[in-house]
């Protein structure tokens, strides 16, 4: 078995791991850091969620930059804000036995003025969502100039949310002799299109077989009128008093109608979608991490990325219009190698929905019954 040693991470890397309490390095990452430690080289590196992917760009990342230098070295776009704040959450925990580190977050919804303070004082490190970066280089307070490490993680999420055409334009003020790394739970073709017009032969890591989901998740579905969806999601948190859950609605208007009323019967809930404020959306997530929250309603766009350990259960309260979407939900439970479960409220008309994922995923569902004691009419 390999260790974080014989990767050939530096000193203060390995005491920051140890502090962490990471004991063996995760497959994708004994697969990438050695590479990108070693080569100055392209990269696509395929994982499914919560297999680590973060520290297998952050440690080499980390390990590169000159952090007596002030110029910004390395750029890490990522699609949320949620996500950024996290990936410089760990980036700042991996780095903090690197003197002189600095790495700033760059993201919508909050002060442009106070990120552009940030810059100033020298960051070799930035983490951004595309959208705000395209904004800051525009206006002159970013400079890209000089990067030689750019991260595109979670590229496919990246590109459902319609980054594209940021992402293009950021990088067009960028070096090209760069070296560009890849991270991606899934490979759509839109994935494969942006590995072709950014990267020269990239090395290409496959860690599991591709667009298929982790193995620590198991699938059930609850068929249901489509007028009780609501009284099921109640018995399913009623069966299972210890949930800490994500339960996905649609619309920002379900999202919030749901969680409104969870919260009326009782139940410790909190809607997390895009018409929130940045601070509200802080505080939600903030509670949730502390698990003054088990039920967190999230539309998808909100949940993108969001890492917090130990969800119990994702809850599709109503299923995506994207089989790709379904992947990415239930992949924020069985993480980090604990398991988890993937529950579906379907209606008959749903059905055929079933099938397609199951296809995807290469797993069988398990059609299961609401918790008893009910007034709810299965079909
Ligand atoms: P991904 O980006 O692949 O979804 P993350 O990088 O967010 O996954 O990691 C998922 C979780 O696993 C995080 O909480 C992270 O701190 C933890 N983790 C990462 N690498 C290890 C490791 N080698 N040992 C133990 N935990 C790890
Ligand atoms: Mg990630």
């Amino acid at each position: 078995m390999s260790t974080f040693q014989s990767l050939g991470l530096d000193e203060n890397l390995l005491q920051a791991i140890t502090d962490l309490g990471f004991e063996t390095p995760s497959e994708v990452q004994q697969k990438t850091i050695p590479i990108l430690l070693n080569e100055e080289t392209d990269m696509v590196s395929l994982a499914q969620t919560g297999t680590g992917k973060t520290a297998a760009f952050g440690f080499p990342m980390l390990q590169k930059i000159n952090a007596e230098s002030r110029t910004t070295q390395g750029l890490i776009l990522s699609p949320t804000r949620e996500l950024c704040m996290q990936i410089t959450n760990e980036m700042e925990a991996y780095g903090k036995y690197i003197k002189g580190l600095n790495v700033v977050a760059i993201y919508g919804g909050a002060s442009i003025q106070d990120q552009a303070k940030q810059i100033k004082k020298g960051a070799q490190i930035i983490v951004a969502t595309p959208g705000r970066m395209k904004d800051m280089i525009g206006r002159r307070m970013i400079d890209i100039s000089k990067i030689e490490y750019c991260v595109l993680d979670e590229a496919d999420e990246m590109l459902n949310m319609g980054f594209y055409e940021d992402i293009t334009e950021i990088l067009s003020h960028s070096p090209k002799d760069k070296s560009t790394w890849l991270f991606s739970a899934t490979m759509p073709k839109e994935v494969a299109t942006i590995a072709k017009k950014f990267m020269h032969t990239p090395v290409e890591i496959t860690v599991g077989s591709r667009n298929v989901s982790t193995d620590s998740v198991s699938h059930e579905y609850y068929l249901v009128n489509t007028r009780d969806r609501y009284q099921a999601l109640k018995r399913l948190a009623d069966a299972n008093p210890d949930i800490f859950s994500v339960v996905f609605c649609r619309t920002k208007r379900d999202t919030q109608k749901v969680a409104e009323q969870l919260i009326t019967d009782g139940y410790n809930a909190a809607a997390l979608h895009g018409d929130l404020s940045q601070n509200q959306r802080d505080l939600v997530m903030k509670s949730f991490r502390k698990r003054q929250i088990q039920m967190l309603v999230a539309t998808d766009v909100a949940a993108r990325g969001i890492d917090v350990d130990d969800i119990t259960h994702v809850i599709n309260y109503q299923l995506p219009d994207e089989i790709e979407t379904y992947t990415h939900r239930s992949g924020r439970t069985g993480r980090a190698g604990k398991s988890g479960v993937s529950m579906v409220i379907v209606s008959k008309s749903e059905m055929r929905k079933i099938n397609a994922i199951e296809k995807k995923i290469q797993k069988k569902f398990e059609q299961k019954d609401i918790p008893s004691g009910i007034e709810i009419c299965e079909v």
